[in-house]
């Protein structure tokens, strides 16, 4: 099937700021890209749902979510730095050295960047966030206020999208603006395909801060069946190489069979659901990586309990670099998904 990825949209979706409980600029961008016709709403928190149809519910609900890990102001020095606290599981020893921007409150983006000792004086001990300061050019708090920096702004990665070699894209927040953006292609393909589908994409909030943001959705939609789609870990670089499963870049999208955070099982797929994406994936020659991966979990956890009990499983695209600023992926899975995710529409408007 083949879809012509456009990325000029995935930079774009990758550059607007989308902090957890601050998605707004990011969902009116992503509501701009949606083919028109579509409904589009959103809901008192934030999350936005879209359908072919303006219809109250929807059989089938796809999730991808819009927030993006950062950081935010907790105290500005009297010499004008910044002391930080992180919004979601920020990669640490990424920061320092790291450019970021801060988005004041106003929202004009300021650059910052993570202080860092200089090589000659480094002495070797691991980097604790309690230590570590970021540099905005103000020599004092004063100056730091006249340039609208207040506490409680937030920061996000400075790493626009970058293509890696002829397969791999690299940059910020591909997980899970990557979800998005296969969510936008699957729009446009049902739109193109004219096929009556009962089927809504729902951009949902507050994933990286926790795991319930899809439930307002699921009560207002009241789906049968639930697919979300999110980023999941690869472990094909030379320090993580079969550390945990054989996921990697370049072999397909993958099915997620179990997840756990914390030692604590947080998600298994409805197993006759995962069952058919499975057939359908074989059947029709899209390549398809089982995961069962620990230390990740995704905005589908909670979701199976949720109004009567709902069908849900998930995919997902694999990243290197979770959570840092490179995070990378292969177009080539990102196409298989947009083609799985195509299918699994077709097949369920069939049953
Ligand atoms: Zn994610």
């Amino acid at each position: 099937m083949n879809t012509e990825l456009d990325l000029d949209l995935l930079g774009e979706l990758v550059s607007v700021p989308g902090l957890p409980g601050r998605e707004q600029q990011i969902a009116e961008r992503i509501a701009t890209f949606l083919p028109s016709g579509w409904h589009v709403h959103s809901d008192v928190i934030g999350n936005l749902i879209a359908s072919p149809a303006d219809r109250a519910n929807c059989k089938m609900l796809f999730l991808a979510h819009m927030d993006e890990v950062g950081l935010l102001v907790r105290r500005i020095t009297p010499q004008g730095f910044l002391q930080v606290e992180r919004l979601g599981g920020m990669g640490v020893r990424g920061l320092p050295g790291a450019r970021l921007t801060l988005w004041t409150a106003s929202g004009e983006a300021l650059p910052a960047q993570v202080g860092v000792l200089p090589h000659h004086l480094d002495d070797g001990k691991s980097t604790d966030l309690s230590v570590l300061y970021l540099d905005i050019g103000a020599t004092s708090l004063e100056e730091a206020l006249a340039m609208g920096v207040r506490v409680g702004d937030g920061l996000t990665w400075d790493a626009p999208l970058k293509r890696l070699g002829k397969h791999f894209v690299s940059g910020k927040a591909l997980d899970d603006r990557l979800g998005c953006f296969v969510l936008i292609h699957l729009a446009r393909r049902l739109s193109e395909s004219q096929m009556n589908t009962d089927v809504g994409l729902a951009f949902v909030v507050r994933e990286e801060i926790m795991f319930n943001g899809g439930l307002p959705v699921l009560q207002r939609m009241q789906p049968q069946v639930v697919l979300g789609v999110d980023a999941t870990l690869a472990f094909d670089t030379p320090d993580l190489e079969r550390a945990q499963s054989e996921i990697h870049l370049g072999s397909g999208p993958a099915l997620k069979w179990f997840d756990t955070v914390r030692g604590k099982a947080a998600f298994v797929p409805d197993w006759k659901l995962a069952q058919r994406i499975r057939e359908l994936a074989q059947q029709h020659g899209v390549a398809l990586q089982d995961e069962v991966v620990t230390g990740i979990s995704t905005i589908v956890s909670p979701l199976p309990f949720a109004l009567m009990g709902v069908q849900t499983a998930a995919l997902s695209v694999p990243l290197r670099y979770h959570h840092s600023p490179i995070e990378t992926a292969h177009l080539g899975d990102v196409e298989q998904l947009i083609d799985l995710l195509f299918l699994l529409c077709t097949d369920l408007s069939e049953s």
